[in-house]
């Protein structure tokens, strides 16, 4: 059986490693940070989990979180009143949002205890290079982040050159729950807002997420010194939610509304990037990137860590079947994740783009019938199944056709 190296301790790093564990590959996971770390560190992300993803965790035996008061079952997709756009879908499979400082530690813990190795080094380019001497082969899930440099952006692949949303994101108390929980998902002309619950280490709270149109009145979120002013930027949130999500505003309680930890907040924007998928070590070992080390995409669809468990487990077939890691696997594995990957991409880019005409026909049908809004919303977890009915004039026709067909 092969000896893996995987660096990185996200959620695709810890899938990757799960799934070899499980087929009785030797792994080592080097880790940037020690999981108590991780635990006590900011947020660096809010991912919703959709079933898919879900359903991989029962396949790796971690679905801690399973359970009824946990799950998110649709979403309130909620335009401007003057679109006469608004629908309720249903997922169809619930979907769960845990706090990463309390999912990947747990999972991290599982790892261990069946006899994983984890191994806490800050390692660049030159780090990596030297450890991938003791093993056959380097997966590099090391995140947006990482700074190892190894894998540069593939322009063919990657359209925009900067951030297409300004994002504010934070860990809130004070916003009443829906029953059953869903994602509450605002569109306005200064973009998007979407709110849904999530787990944390001291109990459910609520995910905001502001995708803020560059120069627009939202943008301002994001430089608002949330740490030396929280009480102002909560001011601040709360006026522009009003504004611009009043529906979530309604749910939210003066009183008992705020960050719910010092630093709960995350700021910025994300260039979505797709990198080169693999390298040659100076060791002459392979290094595949995996998870946002290879694409990053716009939190706006929701895919980034569903397609990083979507990759890792492929890989991990991949890597079972046999070796040699040589540059024709790495080419081969490199092709056969961008299938996976590519609708997600295009999705993804798609977007943050202003919607054609097309798209916003798919929105209007889906206010009128719900089978269409269900559908829509059933293919957050199905991403190839999205891309394939929103890439064109014709294919959506042909979809709401399919969706919308008697019998
Ligand atoms: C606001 C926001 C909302 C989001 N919402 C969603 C969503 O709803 N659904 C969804 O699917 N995705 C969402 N995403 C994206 C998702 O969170 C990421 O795609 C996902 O977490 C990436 O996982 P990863 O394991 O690839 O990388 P990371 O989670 O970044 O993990 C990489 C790990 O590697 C470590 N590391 C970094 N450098 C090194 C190094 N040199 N050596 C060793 N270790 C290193 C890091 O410390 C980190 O622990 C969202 C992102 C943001 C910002």
């Amino acid at each position: 059986m092969p000896d893996i190296a995987i660096v990185g301790a996200g959620i695709s790093g810890l899938h990757l490693a799960l799934r070899l564990q499980q087929a009785g590959a030797t792994t080592t996971v080097y880790a940037e940070r020690s999981a108590e770390e991780v635990a006590a560190e900011r947020p660096l992300s809010l991912p919703v989990r959709f079933g898919s993803t879900r359903q991989r965790e029962r396949e790796l035996g971690v679905s801690h979180w399973d359970g009824a008061e946990n799950d998110t079952h649709g979403v309130n997709f909620v335009a401007p009143p003057e679109s006469g756009i608004r629908f309720f879908g249903r997922l169809d499979e619930p979907a769960s949002g845990v706090d990463l400082r309390f999912y990947l530690p747990r999972l991290t813990a599982d790892y261990l205890e069946r006899g994983g190795r984890v191994e806490v080094l800050r390692p660049d380019a030159a780090e990596i290079d030297r450890v991938s001497r003791d093993h056959d082969l380097m997966v590099v899930a090391s995140g947006r982040a990482a700074t190892t440099g190894l894998f540069p952006r593939d322009p063919d692949r990657s359209p925009y050159t900067e951030p297409q949303r300004v994002l504010t994101a934070g860990l809130f108390h004070g916003i009443t729950p829906t029953e059953p929980g869903w994602i509450h998902f605002q569109v306005s002309e200064a973009g998007e807002i979407f709110s849904t619950r999530i787990l944390t280490a001291e109990g459910p709270v609520h995910g905001m997420v502001v995708e803020a149109l560059p120069g627009g009145p939202l943008e301002q979120l994001a430089s608002h010194d949330h740490a030396g002013d929280a009480a102002g930027f909560e001011k601040t949130l709360l006026a522009l939610v009003a504004e611009y999500a009043p529906e979530l505003r309604e749910r939210i309680t003066d009183s008992e509304f705020g960050i719910v930890r010092p630093g709960d907040v995350i700021q910025g924007g994300l260039t979505p990037t797709v990198r080169r998928g693999w390298t040659t070590l100076p060791s002459g070992r392979v290094a595949l990137a995996l998870g946002d080390a290879w694409v990053v995409n716009d939190p706006l669809a929701g895919q980034g860590a569903n397609l990083g468990s979507r990759c890792a487990f492929e890989l991990a077939e991949l890597i079972v079947a046999g070796g040699p890691f040589d540059a024709g696997f790495a080419e081969r594995a490199a092709d056969r994740l961008w299938r996976i990957a590519e609708p997600v991409v295009a999705w993804s880019n798609a977007n943050v783009a202003p919607p054609p005409e097309h798209v916003g026909e798919i929105f209007a049908t889906a206010t009128a019938d719900p089978r269409v809004a269900d559908a829509f919303v059933a293919n957050f977890n199905h991403p190839a199944a999205m891309w394939g009915a929103i890439k064109s004039p014709q294919a959506a026709q042909s979809w709401l056709k399919g969706v919308t067909a008697v019998g």
